[in-house]
């Protein structure tokens, strides 16, 4: 509690907390806009977040372990003072039932403090069937918030009422978020940014919340990582595959420190040479299987590049719920492109610098890793391949100017900056 919440108590002034309950996996926009609500529309002295423990209508999936669910509300409520989080529920035993905590609450609780408990119009429409009645209609009154595009409960209202609950309305509309929603995004690489604070979407990465990571079909998982790890294996010969799996360990290590998806890096690194068995007859066969209309100056002369397009296409097929910016990534880690995004540049430097790989700048580069911009370190590895290539009189890949003028162009326009 606040000091100034308990001196007002001490007083013998009316106070008001608003407990905000839920299972918060994760906490969200939503919740932070509905507490905000209510603080200012119910004058509450301050607010409680309460994570539960074990949520009693939650039984059905795997709930985020509660000590990290109360971390995530630590880290939302950080900069509002009137903000608090209660760590009771986590840490009781058993299924979380609010009529418990309420008489918890209670028994330390100064005469002029009241509760008001604050839910989403889904929670009110079931608090008939929550346990122990008497206890939830004398401990504490309820605040029913809706969201955008949610009407005012009025049939639940009355029936709350009828059943002798003290139930007030919150007249606004928060966003429309949902930490399913949230979660669903984690799972397949959408953004969060501006359903959670920063701090809570930290917290989801850091610990790889909501990836499914246990579930083999998810191709961020470690077993499907496994599962692809093994075919490899009999794709393509036994050096092939060792520089396969020191290019997935080299960007997944980029990965973590230019703060791009680790397992996202990993999978395209263990997955770019996927084609990389076939001979130049063999891989032109490949793509005519696959239907791919192939740039005939590519498809004839520089056949052993084939690979890097071919295998995200068959991927695709075999695996449709590979992301698509791994198959990018794939696509892109032998000719590059203007316009890299993060992940085709992890997996582009881990092909060049793979601790499998000895040319006489490799232990140079890898001195620069985390000392330089990715992009910088990009195009010190792509001006090498190029060089490398005309010192041998090889066949240059038709878009290659057009790629090196873009980063010689950028190169340009961020020194005029500086
Ligand atoms: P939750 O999904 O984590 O959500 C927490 C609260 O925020 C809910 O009331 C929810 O309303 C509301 N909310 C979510 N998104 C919102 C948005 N965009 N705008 C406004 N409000 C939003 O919580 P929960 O798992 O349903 O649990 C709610 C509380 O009820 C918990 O304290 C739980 O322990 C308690 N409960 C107790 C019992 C029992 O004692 N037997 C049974 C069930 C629940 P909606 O409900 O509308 O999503």
């Amino acid at each position: 509690m606040l000091e100034s919440t308990r001196d007002k108590a001490m007083a013998g002034e009316k106070v008001r907390i608003g407990i905000m309950g839920g299972t918060f996996d994760p906490i969200h926009y939503g919740h932070l806009a509905a507490a905000h609500a209510a603080m200012e529309q119910l004058d509450l002295d301050e607010i409680m977040f309460l994570p539960a423990g074990t949520p009693a209508f939650k039984r059905d999936r795997e709930i985020t372990d509660g000590e990290t669910r109360f971390e995530m509300c630590c880290a939302a409520v950080d900069n509002v003072p009137e903000f608090s989080v209660n760590v009771m529920e986590v840490m009781r035993p058993g299924v979380t039932y609010t009529a418990d905590t309420l008489r918890q609450l209670s028994r330390s609780k100064h005469p002029s403090l009241e509760y008001v408990f604050i839910m989403g119009a889904d929670s009110a429409s079931t608090l008939l069937r929550w346990n122990d009645q008497e206890a939830l209609r004398t401990m504490a009154s309820y605040a029913v918030v809706t969201r955008s595009t949610q009407q005012i409960p009025t049939e639940t209202l009355k029936e709350l009422r009828a059943a002798g609950f003290k139930v007030e309305t919150i007249e606004t509309q928060t966003p429309l978020i949902s930490s399913t929603e949230i979660r669903r995004r984690v799972m397949v690489g959408e953004d969060i940014s501006r359903l959670v604070p920063p701090e809570v979407e930290r917290i989801i990465v850091a610990r790889s919340l909501y990836l499914g990571l246990d579930d083999p079909e998810n191709p961020l998982s470690d077993a499907f990582f496994e599962a692809r790890k093994a075919d490899l294996k009999e794709r393509v010969n036994e050096h092939r595959y060792q520089h396969s799996l020191g290019v997935a360990d080299t960007a997944a290590r980029l990965a973590e420190i230019y703060g791009a998806n680790v397992r996202k890096a990993r999978l395209a690194g263990i997955l770019h040479d996927w084609d990389k068995g076939y001979d130049d007859k063999g891989i032109r066969q490949r793509a005519d299987e696959l239907g791919m209309t192939v740039d005939p100056q590519v498809y004839y002369a520089l056949p052993r590049v084939l690979h890097a397009h071919t295998a995200p296409v068959a991927i695709k097929r075999l695996f449709p719920q590979v992301p698509e910016d791994v198959l990018t990534a794939m696509d892109r880690h032998t000719v590059a492109a203007e316009n890299m995004l993060d992940l085709d540049m992890v997996v582009y430097i881990a092909d060049a610098l793979e601790p499998g790989r000895s040319f006489e700048r490799a232990d140079a580069m890898r001195e620069k890793i985390g000392v330089v911009s990715l992009e910088e370190l990009f195009f010190d590895v792509y001006e090498y391949w190029i060089m490398h290539m005309m010192e041998r009189k090889m066949q240059l890949h038709p878009n290659t100017v057009g790629i090196w003028n873009y980063y010689v162009r950028r190169i340009r326009q961020r020194e005029k900056e500086n």
